[in-house]
Parts: structure tokens; C-alpha cells; sequence
């Protein structure tokens, strides 16, 4: 059984129902998933779909599968691994990213470290931030910095157009 995020352990409020994942997906293999997807179809009407994150460690790579539903978003993701998991041979491409990420041109696997950085790399989030309910310390010092923040900006002169930051 893979490791399911915290917020999807059943009973928890993402999984009240206390659906399990249903592919073989590694032990260590970390997977969040949820319905607050949102995919855009080529009518132009969006709508929300369920998605399921993989985050296995053989290889290291991140996946997500979208679908109507939880399990379909599962099998979606299932669907990539496999086809990750059966490519002959990784040849990364950067696609535009420059913090050394790349993309197998064959079976589309992302991975963070398949290049030198071409700039400092960006701070990571956490894959799930329902995971990791913020420290008090944490919060209350983030908040004095949105308020130093705050205090140092000037008043805007009256009609003057604010610029958001
Ligand atoms: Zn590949």
C-alpha cells in the first residue's frame, strides 16, 4: 500500500468514505489525491475533475492523473507510471524550464534533476499543503512580516491606481 497523504487517510475529511488506492503502487510511494482539479475542455466550459498524485521513488518522479472520478483519476496515473516504467530510454528536454527540470521525450516523465539549474532553483512546496498544518511560530512570524510589509509601503495618493504587488 502506497503512503496516503494525511488529509486522504480514511476517515479524514478528503476521504470520508474510506476509499483505498486500487494499482500497485510502490510502499514508498506517496500519494495525495482530491477533486479540486480543474481541467479545460476545447468547448470552453471548464469543469472539475478528480485527481490522483503519485510521487514514487523508482524511478524518482512526480505523475498526476485527472478523471471524472477518484479511481479513474487513479488509473490514469497508473496508466503514465507504466509507460514510464516500460520506456527504453530517458532523453530529457527542458521544455522551456530552467531550474533543471526536464521531460522524457519518450514516456513524458518529469524529473526535477535532469539538468544543472540554469537559475537559482525556486522554493519547494510541500506536494501537499493540507499535510502540513503551519506552526504557530510560523504563523505568527508570517504574519509580522505581511504586516512590516504593510507598514513600509506608502499610502497611495487619492485616485492614484494601485499596482498589486
Ligand atoms: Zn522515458
Amino acid at each position: 500500500m502506497p503512503q496516503i497523504s494525511q488529509a486522504c487517510q480514511p476517515g479524514n475529511w478528503k476521504n470520508k468514505e474510506g476509499w483505498l488506492p486500487q494499482c500497485a503502487w510502490e510502499d514508498d510511494t506517496y500519494v495525495p489525491w482530491g477533486g479540486k482539479g480543474l481541467v479545460l475542455v476545447k468547448e470552453g466550459e471548464s469543469y472539475t475533475t478528480a485527481f490522483f498524485e503519485a510521487f514514487p521513488h523508482n524511478p524518482d518522479t512526480f505523475i498526476r492523473g485527472e478523471g471524472r472520478t477518484v479511481p479513474e483519476a487513479e488509473q490514469d496515473a497508473w496508466n503514465k507510471f507504466q509507460r514510464i516504467r516500460a520506456c527504453p530510454g530517458h532523453e530529457f528536454e527542458r521544455r522551456g524550464y530552467t531550474n533543471g527540470c526536464g521531460f522524457c521525450k519518450h514516456c513524458n516523465m518529469s524529473s526535477s534533476k535532469a539538468f544543472e539549474p540554469l537559475e537559482q532553483p525556486a522554493p519547494v512546496l510541500p506536494p501537499d499543503e493540507d499535510d502540513e498544518p503551519i506552526s504557530p511560530e510560523d504563523f505568527r512570524r508570517g504574519l509580522e512580516e505581511v504586516f512590516a510589509h504593510i507598514l513600509k509601503r506608502k499610502v497611495p495618493e487619492e485616485g492614484s491606481r494601485v499596482e498589486a504587488p
